[in-house]
């Protein structure tokens, strides 16, 4: 399967089964006990991110959110000040999210969205952030994604993926990883050491990690800072 390939059908699961399984993921209404393990997983990976742009001033700091999904991190960071590019690949993810923002905030003058696949982002930002999307893509694909992602930035990039690690492969084979998308997509998990050595070849150095643990929900997070 080629890039192209991989792409539209992750666009168009988006935009479709992906959409109604995810927003309601990152909703707050009912869901299947998996859904509500993935959900609080996903809010524990944002907070961690929250608290880590808390410690600087992020009022007017400019931050590219790519593949912001529902908007979960590009809300609240531009409530607490921060001038907000919010992107992602699938149009209907980006109208939930604008929905989300005109309904839980007084002014949404400092967050702007866009309908794009990452790779074509340009600009300059304080800080990108990339939360749960390169689970989507193989490892010659997140290759040219991180480093696209680097050269947006002037000061740091947070990416969150799926680690690969000797029990997670397990559980992906036996399907109890990521139960729901699986089925839909491909879920990918990378290497840290790969994902790090791509940053460090960008001039990349890594500040702070964290994890994010579940029984379905397996989220690596990296803060890497230009050196
Ligand atoms: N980052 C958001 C969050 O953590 O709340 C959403 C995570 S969701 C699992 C993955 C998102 O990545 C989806 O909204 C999907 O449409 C988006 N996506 C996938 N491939 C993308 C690409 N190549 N460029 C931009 N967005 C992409």
């Amino acid at each position: 399967m080629n890039v192209a390939d991989d792409k539209t059908i992750v666009k168009d699961y988006f935009n479709s089964t992906g959409f109604d399984r995810w927003r309601r993921i990152y909703g707050d209404g009912e869901v299947n006990k998996v859904q509500l393990d993935i959900r609080n997983g996903h809010q524990q990976t944002v907070e961690t991110v929250l608290n880590w742009l808390q410690d600087d001033n992020l009022a007017g700091m400019s931050i590219c959110d790519a593949g912001c999904g529902v908007g979960s991190l590009s809300i609240p960071l531009a409530q607490a000040g921060a001038k907000v590019f919010a992107s992602d690949i699938s149009e209907k993810m980006v109208e939930e999210a604008k929905d989300r923002a005109a309904a839980e905030l007084a002014n949404t003058d400092n967050l702007t969205f866009a309908v794009q696949d990452l790779e074509h982002l340009s600009g300059k930002y304080h800080s990108v952030i990339c939360l749960d999307v390169l689970i989507h893509y193989p490892q010659a694909q997140a290759v040219e994604m991180i480093s696209h992602l680097c050269s947006l930035s002037e000061s740091r990039l947070i990416l969150s993926f799926a680690p690969k690690t000797p029990a997670l492969s397990l559980l992906k084979k036996i399907g109890s990883f990521f139960p729901g998308p699986s089925k839909a997509t491909r879920a990918y998990l990378h290497k840290e050491a790969d994902v790090i050595k791509i940053l460090n070849s960008q001039g990349f150095t890594i500040q702070r990690q964290a994890m994010t643990r579940t029984r379905f929900y397996f989220s690596r997070i990296l803060e890497a800072v230009r050196s």
